[in-house]
C-alpha cells in the first residue's frame, strides 16, 4: 500500500491523517509539537523526528501547515523536501497559502520531476474529522487522479479548480464569503438578542430564511446555540481567527493581482485585525461574535 508522510498534525491536520491510519494506509508523521505526533503514534503511525525522516521512503508526502512561509521553508531551499524527494513523488499541499507561493513551490517540483498539488480544503475541523472535507485542487488532472484515493478517504467533495495556484485561488475566494457570512450573522444575532430574542428562536428563523447560510447551519458564533459549535466551548478549537486574518490578507493580494475590488473581504480584514489587537488571535474566528456585544 501506498506509503504515506503528514507533516503538519494540528487541528486539521491531525483528524485528516487519522483518517488515512483508519483506511489502513501505512503513515510516518511529524510535527513541531511532539504530543501531536505521540498521539498518532498511539494509533498505529509511524513518528518521525523531522520531517525529512518522515518522507524517508514515502511515495506521497501529504503536508497541513498554517501559512505559505511554513510550506516554502519545508519544500523550498538546500534543505527542502524537493531536493530530497525522488523523481516521480507526489506531494498533496493541503495548507492555505497564497496562490503565488503555491506556484513558486509547483515550478520547483516541475523543475525536479515531482508532481505537486495545491489541495487546501473547506469544511473545518467537523469535516477533518468525519472525512468530509471539500477538496479544491491546482496542478495536473493527472497528479490529480493518483491522489484521488488519499484525497476521497479525507473528503467527500474533490473539485479540479484548475492549474498550478488554482486551488488556492479557489480557497481565498471562499474563505472570504465564509467570513463575510460569519460577521453579518454575528452582528445580527447581537441586534436580535439586543432586542429581546432568544438566540436559538432567531437562529432557527434565519436558518430557516433568507439569510440561511453555513455558519447558521453548522457554526452559530453565539454561544450556547449549538452544542458543538466553538462559540459553546468559549470560542476554542475549529479555526483561529489569525488564520482567517491571514487568508482575507490573502484574498486582498489576489484581488489586486488583477486590479479587483473586494471592499467586504476589506471590511473584514479589518474586523478581524482588531480581535488580534484584543488578543483573540488564537480563539475561533467565530470570536468575531464579542465584537459586537457589550
Ligand atoms: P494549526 O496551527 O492547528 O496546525 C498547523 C500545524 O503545523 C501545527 O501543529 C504546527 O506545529 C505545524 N507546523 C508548523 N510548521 C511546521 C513544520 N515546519 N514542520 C512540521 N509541522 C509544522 O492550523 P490548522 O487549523 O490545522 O490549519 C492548517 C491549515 O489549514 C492552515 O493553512 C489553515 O488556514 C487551513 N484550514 C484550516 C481550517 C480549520 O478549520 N482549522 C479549515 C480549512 C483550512
Amino acid at each position: 500500500m501506498t506509503q504515506i508522510a503528514f507533516i503538519g498534525l494540528g487541528h486539521m491536520g491531525l483528524p485528516m491523517a487519522r483518517n488515512l491510519l483508519k483506511a489502513g494506509y501505512p503513515l510516518k508523521v511529524f510535527d513541531l509539537v511532539r504530543s501531536a505526533v505521540d498521539t498518532l503514534a498511539g494509533e498505529g503511525a509511524i513518528a518521525a523526528v523531522s520531517a525529512s525522516a518522515a518522507v524517508d521512503q514515502a511515495q506521497v508526502v501529504i503536508s497541513m501547515l498554517p501559512a505559505s512561509r511554513h510550506v516554502e521553508s519545508l519544500y523550498l531551499g538546500r534543505d527542502g523536501l524537493l531536493e530530497q524527494l525522488p523523481a516521480g513523488s507526489l506531494v498533496v499541499e493541503c495548507s492555505t497559502i497564497a496562490p503565488e507561493s503555491a506556484r513558486k513551490v509547483h515550478a520547483a517540483a516541475r523543475e525536479r520531476g515531482i508532481e505537486l498539488l495545491d489541495a487546501p480544503v473547506s469544511g473545518g475541523t467537523a469535516g477533518a474529522a468525519a472525512g468530509t472535507l471539500t477538496f479544491m485542487v491546482g496542478g495536473a488532472a493527472e497528479a490529480l487522479e493518483k491522489a484521488r484515493p488519499l484525497l476521497a478517504v479525507m473528503g467527500q467533495n474533490i473539485f479540479h479548480a484548475g492549474p498550478e495556484g488554482a486551488g488556492q485561488v479557489a480557497k481565498v475566494c471562499n474563505n472570504q464569503v465564509l467570513a463575510v457570512q460569519m460577521i453579518a450573522t454575528a452582528e445580527a444575532m447581537a441586534m436580535g438578542v439586543a432586542n429581546g430574542l432568544d438566540p436559538a428562536v432567531l437562529a432557527e428563523i434565519m436558518r430557516q430564511s433568507s439569510g440561511g447560510n453555513w455558519t447558521l447551519e453548522k457554526y452559530n458564533p453565539w454561544p450556547g446555540v449549538m452544542e458543538n459549535a466553538p462559540a459553546s466551548k468559549g470560542y476554542s478549537g475549529g479555526f483561529m481567527a489569525e488564520l482567517m486574518a491571514k487568508d482575507l490578507g490573502l484574498a486582498q493580494e489576489t484581488a489586486s493581482h488583477h486590479g479587483n475590488s473586494a471592499p467586504m473581504g476589506a471590511l473584514a480584514l479589518q474586523l478581524y485585525r482588531l480581535l488580534l489587537k484584543q488578543g483573540k488571535g488564537k480563539q475561533d474566528f467565530s470570536v468575531v461574535q464579542q465584537l459586537f456585544v457589550e
